[in-house]
């Protein structure tokens, strides 16, 4: 493929496909991780083992993020505009620090962020905030941007989402 000449829908739906098995693949693999991490008893073995699985997970959440990008990217694609927003909205829209979102108390760890989990509940925060602002709760085996996050927090769809965002910005 040239490397000016824009992808396909086709092109598009089968990298999308691709990436969505490997999201799952990934997935798996983190979560049998995980299994095997709650076995441990020691508990300087354990926070050893969690530290390890960070940036696995951050894998995890950036394969997520390509998904999302490829799905807006698709849904851009063809009739201009079809669903009410630019495509600058949606950036302006992922800009939004996901801490910003939050109800609940934000703290720093090395060079990234924890909280308490907004989509479950916890009494230990597992919650992890990348510094490219997208995250992975632990917990819940989740992940996404800050877009995705407004999704499953208040049931919107992907507009509404990304309308409620920009709010944010001044
Ligand atoms: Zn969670």
């Amino acid at each position: 493929m040239e490397k000016d000449e824009a992808p396909s829908k086709d092109e598009l739906r089968r990298e999308l496909e691709k990436l969505i098995a490997r999201e799952q693949y990934l997935r798996r693999g983190l979560r049998d991780a995980m299994q095997a991490g709650s076995r441990i008893t020691d508990l300087w073995e354990k926070a050893f083992f969690r530290e390890l699985l960070i940036p696995a997970a951050e894998v995890v959440a950036s394969t997520r993020l390509d998904i999302l990008g490829l799905k807006s990217l698709l849904a851009s694609s063809g009739v201009k505009s079809p669903r009410g927003i630019e495509k600058l909205d949606v950036e302006s829209a992922k800009q939004v620090p996901i801490a910003l979102l939050l109800d609940t108390k934000v703290q720093r760890s090395g060079k990234y962020q924890v909280a308490l989990c907004p989509l479950h509940n916890e009494k230990t925060p597992s919650f992890t905030i990348y510094p490219d602002n997208h995250y992975w709760c632990f917990g819940c085996q989740q992940g996404g941007d800050s877009i995705e996050l407004i999704r499953r927090l208040y049931d919107f769809n992907f507009v509404e989402a990304v309308g409620f965002l920009l709010t944010y910005k001044t």
